[in-house]
Parts: C-alpha cells; structure tokens; sequence
C-alpha cells in the first residue's frame, strides 16, 4: 500500500551547510528551520562554536513545534590554520588574516562534511555558496544541491552582463556614468563602483568562478529576496544563468511570524536572530524610550566593515552637525589591521567625547533587529548589506545608503530607484571590509542625514515608499504571496525530485 503523503515527506531528509558569516548563516539556518516546519527532516552540519549560534532555536522548534531538525556538529582545525578554540566565523571583529584561517579551516572541514553527507544520505542538499564542491557529491549521490545566495538577483544579473558586455569600456573618464545592458531598471554605475574582478583576474576571480560554475551545475538557487524588491529579476536571473532562482524573502518575516504565534503561547522570547551573542548595547532600549517617534537615526555598517579612524572623524564630524538623536555602532580597530602610523586612538577615546544627549553609542554588537522595530527609529544608514536592508524595509524604515564593498553598489542603485533611500554619495567599491576608499566628508554625511530626517516633501515620499514597501513585503510572505507560494513551490520541488527518485 502506497505510504501516506506526510509520512513519505517526513522521511525527507534535506542537509544544510552554512558558512562562516552571520549574513549567510542566519538566513541560511531560517531556511532550515522553515523547512522542518513544513514537516522534512533536517540536519545542519556546522562547526561546533558556528552550532552556538542557533543551537538554542533549533532546539526550541523541535520541542514546541515538534520539528524533526537537529544539528550536526563537526572540530574546527583551530590548531591546523592557527586559531584559538573558538573563532569559527567572520563575526564580531575580523581582521583579514582571520577571514583567511578561517576560510582555510572550512576547505580543510571538506572531507569530513563529505564523509558525514555520506552517512546521512539525505534526499537534498542545500548549502551554502561558498561550497562548490557540494554540486559534485550531490551529482555523485544523484540527489538535488541548492545553492543558497543570500543577496538580491540585481547584481548577479548585472555581474553577468557587466562581464559579457564591457558597457565600462565605453566611458570617456571615471566620473562618466554608463548604463548596465539587458536590465529591467536603468541601473548607471561609475568604474570606481565596480567589483576589481570585473577589470583585472583578482585573488577572488577563482573563487567568484568556483561559485558561477556550481550554481549552473545545480538544481536552483535560493535567494532572500522577493519580487516586490526586484521586479522582472528572477525571470530575468533565469534567463541569464540559465538556472532556477527561488526567491522567498524576506526569510526573517516568515521566522517572525512564527516566532510570534509562540511566544503568544508565552513559550519563547526569541528576538528572531540567531546571531546575538554580544550585549554591549547597555540601556540603548531605555535610551530609545525617551525618543520621539521616527526622529532616531540609526547607524551600523553590518558585520564586518572596518573603517579607519580618519573616516570615524569625518563621520562624528557630519553626525553631530546633523543635530539629529543617532545610534551610532562601530568597533574598534584591532592593532595588526591597520599601519601603526595610520592609527589614532579616536575609535576607543575619542568616540567618548560624542556621547550626548542626542547620541547613543554602541562599540560592539548591535541588537540591530530589536532596535530597528522600535517605534523611535526613523532612518537607517547602512552600507547596503543585503539582510541590513531587507531588516529595515521589513519594519518600514527609509535607509540612507552608502555602499562601501561587495556588491552593495547594486543594492545602492536599486533602492534609490524604487524611491527607498537618500544615497550618500559615496562612489568608490572597496576590495575587502577594511576599507581603503578615501574618507567620505562629514558634510557629505551631515548632508545625507538632514535630507532624510527633516521633514521636507523628499523625506516624506521616501518614508511613504517604506511604509508601503514593508506592506508588500509583509504581504509577500503571507499565504497566496509571491514568496509564500516559491517557499512552498521550493518544498514540493524537493518532495517531487526523491520521490521520482525512489519511483
Ligand atoms: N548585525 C547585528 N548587529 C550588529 C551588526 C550586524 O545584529 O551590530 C546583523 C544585522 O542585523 C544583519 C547582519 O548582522 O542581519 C549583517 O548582514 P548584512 O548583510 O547587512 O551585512 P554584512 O555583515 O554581510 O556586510
């Protein structure tokens, strides 16, 4: 007798494979965590410290909404790459020659993921994009390997036809703007604003090949994104990598849903993150209190971006003169990331003296998603870190962007746009997340603050796209909504490939 639908899809057994940045793990693991509610079973293989992140959530799930997830964790080579008991991940305070052990340990963790994939024989595999190798032992276990990008379609599109194209070749200087081809939205970008790979073979061109040539290899790729955001993209995405693009974002509204039926059963008192291990935020939330509604600005460049201490000045310079109630997070440089001679000591004293009535200082980790839902946020200036964004447009609030690194210059020129943020003029892509661009001016910035925290007919349009944008969004992610139906469309995608499997 043929066995009933549920119990054959809870025999399903999907293995996730996060990678070492909170911006890539965090989603990664909603991920899992939404599938296990949608009755598969999950494992997710991580590095034991990694594991800490989301450990407590994963356990939550299974004991109040009797999800079958667990987690696997493997040994770190701390000793082999020369790192302390511990440091697993790019959170916190990276120094390049961490990111560079640590990504070493996890191409020295590949066999024995492979080893455990084997055992655990699962039906799918979803992983991160940094593991290429996961699309030739899904191919060897005749099983489908999703990819998982935790950014937006517009610069994988743009990548492909920056590079088919050349459309950088055909300005006169570097001030000249030209119009990337094929795009559903004019999108103009300066050379100064484009990743070096694109220009010259950099240490990271192996690495962006690895991934491209993967993600064709396999059976789709997961993105945290959604159709309101990127309109026309992920046909376009298809067309254009010749692979499926699921894009069911953004992921942490679907968590918060959930989150929020349990703890109305006064079970849970999760804040939705599974990154949240640092609370040097002090009495940030009673500072927060006393604010009026939307006139907080709220500064935090993401989880890695290190900026010099000339670059602190200008940006204490243009903050203070925008006289406006800012949260302000940074964290200090540690001695070896900088030349001595370069270094000052404003980021650990100086940043005291900006401590103020109208200023709150985080030196450290942010509870970035709490802070951003509070009723006295009105503005969010970020590096255009893709969760930073979709975290702030999820809860309504207008973003001043200032692209620094990665593919943030696309996520700049989408938003401004879709009439979601105030650019603030920075114009220079860095190579790595200790920055190297020259300082931006503290009017620059002072400039960019006043725009969207006054109350001038821009600000007010901008604020109402928000408004509308985290509707959408909301709206999305509901049932009948266009990430609601990819999420379930993705699941049944992965029930259909094992059971023609097993037919
Ligand atoms: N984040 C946080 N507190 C901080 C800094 C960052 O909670 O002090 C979280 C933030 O909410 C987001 C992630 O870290 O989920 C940063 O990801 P994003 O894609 O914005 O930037 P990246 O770190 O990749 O540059």
């Amino acid at each position: 007798m043929a066995m009933e639908q549920n119990e054959q899809t809870a025999m399903l057994h999907v293995v996730f494979i996060p990678y070492a940045m909170t911006s890539h793990i965090t989603p990664l693991v909603h991920i899992a965590r939404l599938f296990a509610l949608h009755g598969l079973k999950v494992t997710i293989i991580a590095p034991q410290h990694n594991a800490l992140l989301f450990q407590s959530s994963v356990d939550r799930d299974r004991l109040f909404s009797g999800s079958n997830i667990s987690v696997r964790t493997i040994q770190f080579p701390s000793e082999e790459v020369g790192l302390p008991e511990g440091i697993e991940n790019f959170i916190g305070s990276p120094s390049m020659e961490i990111v560079g052990k640590v990504h070493y340990g996890f191409i020295l963790l590949q066999k024995i993921m492979e080893q455990l994939i084997r055992e655990i024989n699962p039906n799918c595999i979803v992983s991160d994009m940094f593991f290429p190798w996961t699309v030739d032992l899904a191919e060897e276990l005749q099983i489908p390997r999703f990819s998982f990008q935790p950014a937006t379609f517009i610069h994988q599109c743009a990548r492909v036809f920056i590079r088919e194209f050349t459309p950088y070749k055909n300005v006169a200087s570097d001030s000249e703007r030209f119009l990337i081809p094929g795009l559903p939205l004019d999108i103009k970008m300066k050379i100064s604003e484009i990743e070096d790979f694109h220009k010259e073979e950099t240490e990271y061109t192996k690495t962006v090949d690895d991934v491209s040539q993967a993600e064709v290899r396999s059976h789709g790729i997961i993105h945290n994104t959604c159709s309101d955001l990127e309109p026309g993209f992920a046909q376009l995405y298809e067309k254009a990598r010749g692979v499926k693009g699921w894009h069911i974002g953004p992921l942490a509204l679907f968590i918060d849903k959930y989150e929020a039926e349990i703890s109305s059963k006064q079970i849970s008192n999760s804040n939705n993150s599974c990154s949240d291990p640092w609370k040097g935020y002090g009495d940030c939330f009673n500072w927060l209190e006393d604010q009026q509604p939307n006139s907080v600005l709220f500064v935090c460049f993401g989880s890695m971006i290190r900026f010099s201490d000339d670059q602190l000045k200008e940006m204490a310079v243009g903050l203070k003169a925008a006289n406006c109630p800012t949260i302000w997070v940074f964290r200090e440089q540690h001695k070896n990331e900088v030349d001595e001679k370069d270094r000052c000591d404003w980021s650990r004293n100086g940043s005291k003296e900006m401590i103020g009535e109208k200023m709150f200082i985080i030196q450290g980790w942010a509870p970035q998603l709490l802070i951003l839902k509070h009723r006295a946020i009105g503005g969010f200036l970020t590096h255009c870190g893709w969760n930073s964004i979709l975290e702030s447009l999820a809860v309504g609030v207008p973003l001043i962007t200032w692209p620094l690194f990665s593919d943030n210059f696309y996520t700049d020129k989408l938003l401004e746009t879709l009439g979601l943020a105030i650019g603030i003029g920075g114009d220079v892509w860095n190579p790595g997340f200790i920055l190297s661009s020259p300082p931006l001016s503290g009017e620059k910035i002072e400039l960019a603050v006043k725009r969207l925290m006054n109350n001038s007919e821009e600000s007010r349009k901008i604020r109402e796209n928000a408004k509308l944008m985290a509707k959408k969004l909301k709206s999305a992610t509901e049932e009948g909504g266009s990430s609601h139906s990819q999420l379930i469309g993705l699941i049944e995608e992965i029930k259909c490939c094992a059971f023609k499997k097993s037919s």
